[in-house]
């Protein structure tokens, strides 16, 4: 079997006939070099969240549905000619009267039907892959539009639906393999039931697809094509130094994700990451180098990167009761489990347990059922920061680095997670920035540069 590739291009990067062209001209190299490639595309730009509000304006809005048909026309026109052309544009019609007549069913303030939403949601990478596919055909590629709903297998819950990975899998395997040099297009975000109703896996599902196909093509590679460079080892607003990362493993990336850091969300990559296959977060644009590879290995050792979250609270619990004693951490876990809330680091010693969460619609309840079991403080306006890495101490002075680093900061709660990846401190709001500059420049300036490595 010829090597896969999947390369999956976001709103942005599809936006307009230009950026089409360029992603194009990436599937191409890609099967010019002998490779198949999935082509997963999200909508066009910000057509998404068009047809969100056209689902939940809940009247039809002719002029809207309008100008959204004539913009994916008008793409179609820069990037095709002759009769693929005139296929294209009768296609984007014919899904134009589908979503007049989904939206003129629609009843104002009230908001309609799960199914209905999806099925107008659906729109935008049912168009979007119709020009790609042209625009393809244009170029002279043999390339594939496979419909999204044959292969992404799901359960009815429309907006959010959960995909069937077995049986996903088995239709991928069938009905989305490319063979050599073949390009196959295909709807990110979208699926469908096993009687046929359209479903879509949540806003920015696309990612997801991506790493579905990969999994089940046994992908060399899943690509996911967007507007960052690269995983940096800080945030650059706050860390002007930080650099772009060549790589990391599957654990430190779900870390950051959780940290703030704009990179792939876990369950994203999931279905990839059970699979052993490697994700790259990548520009398409001309120059902007490999960007960053999520993969299993990863033979750095020490700190990747520094993270942080703001706006988050600490609530302590404290009760010498707790001495010697059994059942106070299920009490206090229970209390956040009855309203809903999710803690995020905890700490405990013999007599207190200190939880952070980042949701306080629940606070005052929380406390109230809290007082229950023990004298309660809450801290708002706390910061968690974040350093992250694979065996994160295994580097020589990396405790005693930070320690200096972060002397004189107020440290209310210090946390390092059990498996080595993550040493998370809090510290007030007002004060992280400067701990994520002082940490970065201690841990991560110092050191020397990460060995450069070369991908294709
Ligand atoms: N078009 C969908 C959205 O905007 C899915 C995606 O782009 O990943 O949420
Ligand atoms: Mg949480």
């Amino acid at each position: 079997m010829s090597d896969v590739l999947v390369y999956k291009f976001g709103g942005t990067s599809l936006d307009g006939a230009d950026r089409i062209e360029r992603a194009l001209q990436l599937a191409q190299e890609a099967t010019e070099r002998g490779s198949g490639v999935v082509l997963v595309a999200s909508a066009m730009g910000a057509t998404t969240d068009t047809l969100h509000e056209l689902a939940t304006a809940g009247a039809g809005d002719a002029a809207t549905i309008r100008r959204l048909i004539e913009r994916h026309q008008a793409v179609a026109r820069q990037l095709c000619s002759g009769a693929v052309l005139s296929a294209c544009l009768a296609a984007i019609d014919a899904v134009g009267v589908e979503l007049g007549e989904q939206v003129a069913a629609l009843r104002p303030w009230r908001s309609p039907p799960a199914a209905t939403t999806a099925a107008i949601l659906s729109t935008g990478e049912r168009l979007s892959t119709r020009v790609i596919a042209a625009a393809a055909a244009e170029r002279g590629f043999a390339a594939t539009l496979v419909d999204a709903r044959q292969l992404i297998r799901t359960n009815g819950d429309h907006l959010e639906a959960t995909v069937d990975r077995p049986a996903t899998a088995q239709l991928l395997s069938a009905g989305a393999r490319p063979s050599a040099g073949e390009l196959v297009v295909m709807q990110g975000f979208l699926g469908a039931t096993a009687e046929g109703t359209t479903t879509t896996l949540g806003r920015g599902g696309s990612d997801y697809t991506a790493s579905l196909v990969g999994a089940a093509l046994a992908a060399t590679e899943v690509v996911i094509w967007t507007d960052v460079d690269a995983v940096m080892t800080c945030d650059p607003k706050v860390v002007p130094d930080a650099r772009p990362l060549a790589q990391l493993s599957y654990r430190v990336a779900a870390e950051l994700a959780y940290c703030g850091a704009a990179v792939l969300h876990p369950q994203t990559i999931g279905p990839a990451v059970e699979a052993g296959t490697p994700v790259r977060v990548r520009n398409p644009h001309l120059g902007s180098g490999p960007g960053t590879i999520i993969h299993a290995g990863g033979d750095h050792r020490g700190p990747a990167a520094i993270a942080f979250k703001q706006g988050i609270t600490v609530v302590n619990v404290t009760s010498s009761r707790m001495l010697d004693n059994y059942g106070f951490l299920r009490r206090i876990f229970a209390t956040f489990e009855a309203h809903r809330t999710s803690v995020d680091l905890v700490t405990t010693s013999e007599v207190s347990v200190s939880m952070t969460i980042d949701d306080e619609s629940a606070l005052p309840a929380i406390v109230a059922d809290l007082e229950q079991i023990g004298t309660v403080t809450v801290e708002q306006r706390q910061a968690i920061v974040s350093m992250v890495g694979d065996g994160l101490l295994e580097a020589d002075d990396v405790l005693a680095n930070a320690a200096t680093a972060i002397n004189g900061t107020p440290v209310t709660l210090l946390s390092l997670g059990a498996s080595d990846v993550n040493l998370s401190l809090v510290v007030p709001d007002a004060a992280s920035n400067h701990t994520v500059r002082a940490l970065h420049h201690a841990l991560l300036d110092m050191q020397p540069q990460l060995k450069k490595e070369t991908f294709r």
